[in-house]
């Protein structure tokens, strides 16, 4: 049982952590403060590159802001390209056509996790299929993929086949939940001897990397997310990083009503999408790209005076896995059950603390309830005790 004292006293930390610096020490009152969940940040060139943008008039989907994302994108992650988009939930929908997903195939992925990785695959026809986490990750677990495989799929000579539904599995997406990198080199492998291309859900993890890799590079393709409360914003955006040149290109084309370049004839040759990220948030991802790593190191210290406060009061912190470099997105606690996570979000939520239990798992929702999955054992067991803390950098 958690102690009620405890959680009284973790709101006065973290009220006193985060009360504005324009409140001076002797009228610092904390009753009234309420601290949002994470909160964005413009410490940088965000105005400057806005009005820039403005007076050249090109704040739609073309313009010299939305190459430079690209390029500053595709150094991140170390990849050959990136393609800047309207937001991450298109990213993923763009990545699972190109990785050849088709109406009816399988898609295998977590049920823990934000509700658009789900969507995304729904969007292209197919239907997902949820595979166990990692308690310590709380990303897919690749032991419980190959299992789910083993038990489950046949290899032919054109994929990977589920051999009770004959469907095909054209994908498998892993995400990096709140940051924290999944074991990504082992599903990688996994699915590589099963011919089942994958695409990194990094929505989360821009800035994050697993033994010196960066989020974005392990898939065929990625999906990041800059969305206003991920760890840098564009206000809304998205983009995709891959190593293949082709696919790019295609990422490109699809995204932009797959029209053929010409000097004024309208051609398309499929049916395209209008997904192109507008020049005006490319500016301001530009400008939030530049300031990243400030962003991470004030979150870093955060963590630290959490780590610090938390010692011996009976609330665990969830610790940074093995082989992450975690760029501090959402930090988080875990609780001892449900009953002690509800009294937390409640306390917290009515004394000006923002705070959010993790996702309900997908299959719990009404649209995806009938979809495959595994036994789901560490998913279900955090579903029920993690919670996200205040992690907003302070700057
Ligand atoms: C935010 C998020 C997305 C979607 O990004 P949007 O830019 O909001 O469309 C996808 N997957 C995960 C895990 C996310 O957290």
């Amino acid at each position: 049982m958690i102690e009620k004292d405890s959680i009284s006293e973790l709101i006065s930390f973290i009220k006193k952590l985060y009360v504005p610096k324009y409140i001076s020490d002797r009228e610092k009152k904390i009753e009234g403060i309420f601290v949002p969940l994470h909160e964005p940040k413009f410490p940088g060139n965000e105005k400057k590159y806005l009005l820039e943008t403005i007076n050249s008039t090109f704040v739609s989907s073309v313009g010299a802001f939305v190459d430079r994302f690209e390029r500053d994108m595709s150094s991140i992650a170390s990849t050959k390209r990136s393609v800047a988009l309207v937001n991450g939930t298109s990213a993923l929908q763009i990545s699972l056509i190109l990785a050849g997903v088709k109406p009816d195939n399988e898609v295998l992925t977590q049920a823990l996790t934000f509700v658009a990785t789900a969507n995304s695959i729904a969007y292209t026809g197919a239907n997902p299929v949820f595979i166990d986490v990692d308690k310590d990750t709380m990303g897919l677990s690749p032991d419980a993929l190959e299992q789910f495989l083993i038990n489950n799929a046949e290899l032919r000579d054109d994929g990977c086949y589920n051999k009770v539904t004959k469907a095909k599995i054209s994908a498998c997406v892993p995400m990096h939940t709140f940051g924290f990198m999944c074991r990504i080199d082992k599903i990688v492998k996994i699915c590589k001897e099963w011919k089942i291309p994958v695409i990194e859900d990094a929505a989360e993890a821009l800035g994050s990397s697993y033994k010196d890799k960066p989020s974005g590079s392990f898939g065929l393709l990625s999906a990041f997310s800059l969305n206003g409360n991920k760890i840098i914003t564009s206000g809304g955006g998205g983009a995709i990083t891959t190593n293949n040149e082709k696919i790019a290109d295609q990422a490109k084309h699809l995204t932009t009503t797959a029209k053929i370049p010409h000097k004024w004839e309208y051609f398309h040759d499929k049916i395209g999408y209008n997904y192109r990220m507008p020049n005006l948030n490319a500016a301001l991802a530009c400008a939030q790209l530049e300031k990243l790593n400030l962003i991470k190191n004030s979150k870093r210290d955060v963590y630290n005076q959490y780590q610090s406060f938390l010692e011996n009061k009976g609330i665990n912190l969830v610790n940074v896995p093995e082989d992450t470099d975690w760029n501090y997105w959402l930090m988080s606690i875990l609780l001892d059950n449900k009953n002690d996570r509800d009294l937390f979000l409640t306390e917290t939520n009515q004394n000006g603390v923002m705070t959010r239990p993790i996702w309900q798992l997908m299959y719990r929702l009404p649209v995806f309830k009938n979809c495959q999955k595994d036994e789901q054992r560490n998913a279900e067991y955090l579903e029920e005790r993690i919670v996200n803390i205040p992690s907003s950098a302070i700057i």
